[in-house]
C-alpha cells in the first residue's frame, strides 16, 4: 500500500499531524509538494526564494531517511490525481482560495482523503463564545483560546518512503532571507528563547530588531505554532506577551475563515463608503520609500530590499498610506503581500484592516499614527533610519525623524540638502489628519 502526504503550509516532519498519521499506517509514503502556478505567481521573489529554501531543506531531510520530496507542477486539481496513492493525507489551510481548491480536489480524487489541522494552534471554529459563536473581538477570543488544550502529535517515522523526485524543487533567484527548513526554524526559536523575557521592552523597537523572526516559519509551517507556544510557555510576563501574539495569528486565521469577503471588503461595512484618493504619484512615493518621512521611508525600503519589515514599522507605514495619504488599504495590502517573506493573506488583511480601523477589534478610526513621534519613540537614536536611508546616515538623532524642521545648516553638517539629497515631506501630517478624520466621519454617517 502507498499513501501520499501533500505538504502545503506544513513543510516539516516533526509535529506534523498529517505526516505522523500517514507514517503510522506502515505504508510506503509519497511526500508530495505541488508548485501551484496561482500561488507561485501571486508571491513576490522574496517569498518564492524563501519557499524554495524550505523545500530544499525538506527534500534533504527526506533523503536522510531514504526518500525524496516529489515535486509536481500545475493546478493541484489536475496535478495531484496522477500521483498514484491509495489515500491522501494533508493538513488544512483555511484561506478562501485553499478552501475552494481543496473542495474541488476532494471531488476529483477517487482515493480516500484524511485531513488534519497543522497550521494554527486552534483551528477556526474551535474557539467559541458561551453562545457557541466565534468571538469577533480579540480579548474574549484570547481568554477562551488559553483554556483549550494544545494539539499533541505522536511523531512517527515512515517505514518506507518513495524516492521519486518528480520535477524537482524549482530554482531560487537569490539566497533566501533566512536559512530554510525546520532545523533552522528550531534554531531561530532557541536563539530567541534567550531574550524572550525582554520581549515587552524590546518588541516595539525596530532599531534593536529582537523579535523572534518566526513569522515566515509559521507561514510555511517549518515549525508548528503549538510547538512554539509550548517551548515558550507563559511563566514570565515576556513569555506570556509573546504567546499572546501567536494567538493574534490564530484570531486572524479565524476571522478570514468566517468572513472570506474581508479580503476585498471592510469587515465593518460602513467603511466601504470612505472616499479614497486615487493618487498614483503618492502611492509610488510610499512604495519606493520617498515620502520624506524617514521612518516610513526606512520601512518601505527594507520591504523592497529584503521582504521584511518590523511590526512597529509595518503599523507606521500602513497608517501613513491609509491615514495620511488616504489611499485605499487594499492597495497597500496587495503591495505588502507581494513583497513580504511572511506575506500571508489572513494575517496581512487582518492587520491592514486593523490599521485602517475597518476590521475586527480594529484601532479606533481616530487613532492616527504620527510618523515623527513614532520614529522618535521607537527608533530614538535613529539607527533604524540610518540603516535603510543612507542619505540621512550623517544626520543627528535630534533631527533625523523630522529633517524639514531642522535648520539647513544642521542638515548640511550631516551632508543633506533637503529636496536634493532627500525629499521634502510629500504631505503635511496635520492637514492629512484632519482630512482623514473628515473622510471617516462622512463614511460613518452615511457618506
Ligand atoms: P514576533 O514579535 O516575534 O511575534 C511572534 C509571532 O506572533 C509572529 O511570528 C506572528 O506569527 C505572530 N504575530 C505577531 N504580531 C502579530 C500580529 N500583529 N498579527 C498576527 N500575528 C502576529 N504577519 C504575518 O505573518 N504575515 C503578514 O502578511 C503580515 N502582514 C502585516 C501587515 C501589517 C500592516 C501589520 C501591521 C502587521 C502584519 N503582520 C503580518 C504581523 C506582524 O507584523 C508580523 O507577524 C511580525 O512582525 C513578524 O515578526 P516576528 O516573527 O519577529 O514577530
Amino acid at each position: 500500500m502507498t499513501v501520499g502526504v501533500w505538504f502545503r503550509r506544513d513543510l516539516r516532519l516533526a509535529e506534523n499531524p498529517a505526516w505522523a498519521a500517514a507514517a503510522a499506517t506502515g505504508a510506503t509514503v509519497v511526500a508530495c509538494f505541488v508548485v501551484d502556478p496561482h500561488l507561485w505567481s501571486s508571491s513576490g521573489a522574496h517569498r518564492r526564494d524563501q519557499l524554495v529554501a524550505h523545500l530544499q531543506a525538506l527534500d534533504t531531510e527526506l533523503q536522510e531517511q531514504g526518500g525524496r520530496l516529489r515535486v509536481v507542477h500545475g493546478d493541484p486539481v489536475r496535478a495531484l490525481p496522477p500521483v498514484e496513492v491509495d489515500a491522501w493525507y494533508w493538513n488544512d489551510d483555511y484561506s478562501p482560495y485553499a478552501t475552494r481548491r481543496d473542495a474541488a480536489i476532494e471531488e476529483s480524487l477517487t482515493t480516500a482523503v484524511h485531513r488534519f489541522d497543522g497550521c494554527v494552534v486552534q483551528p477556526p471554529g474551535t474557539v467559541l463564545t458561551k453562545a457557541g459563536t466565534p468571538p469577533k473581538v480579540f480579548t474574549p477570543y484570547y481568554r477562551r483560546w488559553q483554556q483549550l488544550p494544545m494539539p499533541t502529535v505522536a511523531d512517527t517515522a515512515p517505514t518506507s518512503l518513495s524516492s521519486e523526485r518528480g520535477e524537482g524543487v524549482p530554482d531560487a533567484q537569490r539566497p533566501p532571507l533566512m536559512d530554510g527548513g525546520e532545523r533552522a526554524a528550531q534554531s531561530r526559536l532557541t536563539v530567541f528563547l534567550e531574550r524572550v523575557d525582554d520581549y515587552p521592552e524590546t518588541r516595539d523597537r525596530p532599531d534593536l530588531d529582537e523579535t523572534s523572526r518566526l513569522s515566515a516559519d509559521l507561514k510555511f509551517g517549518t515549525i508548528a505554532p503549538w510547538d512554539v507556544a509550548r517551548r515558550v510557555g507563559t511563566e514570565t510576563e515576556g513569555r506570556a506577551a509573546f504567546v499572546r501574539q501567536l494567538c493574534w495569528r490564530d484570531f486572524y486565521a479565524n476571522i478570514i475563515a468566517d468572513n472570506p469577503h474581508t479580503v476585498t471588503r471592510a469587515l465593518r461595512p460602513e467603511y466601504d463608503r470612505i472616499e479614497w484618493i486615487d493618487d498614483d504619484e503618492a502611492f509610488d512615493a510610499w512604495r519606493n520609500g520617498q515620502t520624506g518621512y524617514p521612518i516610513v521611508d526606512a520601512g518601505m525600503r527594507q520591504l523592497l530590499g529584503e521582504g521584511w519589515m518590523h511590526n512597529r514599522v509595518r503599523m507606521i507605514t500602513a497608517s501613513f498610506l491609509v491615514k495620511d495619504l488616504l489611499i485605499d488599504w487594499r492597495r497597500g495590502e496587495r503591495h505588502f503581500r507581494d513583497l513580504l517573506v511572511d506575506g500571508d493573506l489572513a494575517q496581512n488583511v487582518g492587520n491592514w484592516q486593523w490599521v485602517a480601523g475597518t476590521g475586527a477589534d480594529a484601532a479606533p478610526y481616530f487613532r492616527i499614527f504620527n510618523p515623527v513621534s513614532q520614529g522618535r519613540k521607537f527608533d530614538p537614536a535613529g539607527d533604524y533610519v540610518r540603516r535603510w536611508v543612507p542619505e540621512l546616515a550623517g544626520v543627528d538623532a535630534a533631527i533625523i525623524h523630522a529633517p524639514w524642521e531642522a535648520a539647513p545648516l544642521d542638515l548640511a553638517a550631516g551632508g543633506v540638502t533637503l529636496g536634493v539629497d532627500y525629499p521634502d515631506p510629500i504631505i503635511d501630517h496635520g492637514f492629512a489628519r484632519e482630512r482623514t478624520l473628515a473622510a471617516y466621519e462622512a463614511a460613518r454617517s452615511g457618506g
